[in-house]
C-alpha cells in the first residue's frame, strides 16, 4: 500500500458509441487488465460492464456499455439498448467513441441521443493506428467538432494505447471531488462466474462463423476455487438442434479449441491454474424470448 491512498477525486465514465468502434478494448487497456471482451463481430458486448481504475488519489469507474443497435425489432437489441442508455443520466463524463474518418447514421443516432444530456462530452477518435496519412484527421476532426459542443476531441489507439494516458488526464480533470466508491483493489462489479461465461462467448464468437454466435449463452453449472486451482463446467447453448455440431466442429475440434483459449485467458484473470470443461445444450428460441434471456441474465 502506498502513503498517498486517500482518494480525493472519483467519479463514473460511460463509453458509448455504435458497435465495434473499440469500445471494450479502450476500457482493458486502461484497467491495463482484460475484463470486457471484444472480437470483431458487432454484438460482443452484450452487458454493461464496470471496470474500477485506483491509482494516486483518483479513482475513475468506466461503464462499458453494449453498442447502440439500430435495429429496435429484435428484443435482444432493445435491451442491449437499454443497457447503453439507462446509465447516461448519471455519469459524471460520457465518452462517445467513433472510427477514425468514419462517421455514419448509426454515429449520428449515438450523438443524438447525448443532446439532451448536460454531462460532458469527449469525443474519443479510435483506431488513428489505421489511419496513414494523420493529415487526414483534421478535417475530419473539424467536421465533427461542427456538429456538436464536445469538451474535447481526442485522437487515440485503444489497441496499440496512443493517447491513452493523456486521454485518461482529461477525464481526471472533469471528475468531481468525491469518497471513493469502491475498495481500490476491487476492479469490477461483475463475479468470477460472469467473467467465466464472457470469456467462453468470446472465444466462441471468434472461433464461430457470422450467424452463430449471436445465438450462443454460456451458463455456469459448477465453480470450485482453491488455492490452486480453478474447476469450471459451463454449458453452451444454442437456439437450434442444428447448430450443435457446428459449436461443436469435427471431432469435437471447435469446442476443444474454445476450451483452450478459454482456460488461457483465465489463468491469466485468476492468476491460477483452471480446468475448463464445456459442454452444448439445445434451448430453442431463446435469443428472442423474454423469459429465457432473463434466465441468462439478460435483464429487462
Ligand atoms: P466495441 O464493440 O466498441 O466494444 O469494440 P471492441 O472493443 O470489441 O473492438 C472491435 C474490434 O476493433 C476488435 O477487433 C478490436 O481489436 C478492434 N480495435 C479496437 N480498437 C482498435 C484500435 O485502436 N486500432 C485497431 N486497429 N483496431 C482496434
Ligand atoms: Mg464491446
Amino acid at each position: 500500500m502506498t502513503q498517498s491512498n486517500e482518494i480525493k477525486k472519483s467519479g463514473y465514465v460511460a463509453i458509448i458509441g455504435k458497435p465495434n468502434v473499440g469500445k471494450s478494448t479502450l476500457m482493458n487497456f486502461i484497467l491495463g487488465k482484460k475484463l470486457s471482451i471484444t472480437s470483431r463481430k458487432p454484438q460482443t458486448t452484450r452487458h454493461r460492464i464496470l471496470g474500477v481504475k485506483t491509482a494516486g488519489d483518483t479513482q475513475v469507474v468506466y461503464l462499458d456499455t453494449p453498442g447502440l443497435h439500430q435495429d429496435q425489432k429484435k428484443l435482444m437489441n432493445r435491451i442491449m439498448n437499454r443497457a447503453a442508455m439507462s446509465t447516461l443520466e448519471e455519469v459524471d463524463v460520457i465518452l462517445l467513441m467513433v472510427e477514425a474518418l468514419r462517421w455514419d447514421d448509426a454515429d449520428e443516432d449515438a450523438l443524438k441521443k447525448l443532446k439532451s444530456l448536460s454531462i460532458p462530452v469527449i469525443l474519443v477518435v479510435n483506431k488513428i493506428d489505421r489511419v496513414k496519412d494523420k493529415e487526414q484527421l483534421l478535417p475530419f476532426i473539424k467536421m465533427l467538432s461542427a456538429k456538436f459542443e464536445f469538451k474535447n476531441i481526442f485522437p487515440v489507439s485503444a489497441k496499440t494505447g496512443v493517447q491513452v494516458n493523456e486521454l485518461e488526464s482529461v477525464i481526471t480533470s472533469l471528475l468531481p471531488s468525491d469518497v471513493p466508491f469502491f475498495p481500490p483493489e476491487q476492479f469490477t462489479d461483475r463475479s468470477d462466474k460472469f467473467i467465466v461465461t464472457e470469456f467462453v462467448r468470446e472465444k466462441l464468437m471468434r472461433s464461430l462463423g457470422d450467424e452463430l454466435p449471436y445465438e450462443t449463452a454460456v451458463t455456469i453449472e459448477a465453480f470450485e476455487e482453491d488455492e490452486k486451482i480453478v474447476k469450471i463446467a459451463a454449458l453452451i447453448w444454442v437456439n437450434r438442434s442444428s447448430q450443435k455440431p457446428i459449436v461443436i466442429g469435427k471431432g469435437g475440434e471447435i469446442l476443444k479449441l474454445v476450451g483452450t483459449q478459454a482456460r488461457h485467458d483465465l489463468e491469466t484473470y485468476f492468476d491460477k491454474k483452471v480446468l475448463l470443461k464445456l459442454w452444448v445444450k439445445v434451448k430453442s428460441g431463446w435469443s428472442d424470448d423474454a423469459r429465457s434471456l432473463q434466465s441468462f441474465g439478460y435483464d429487462e
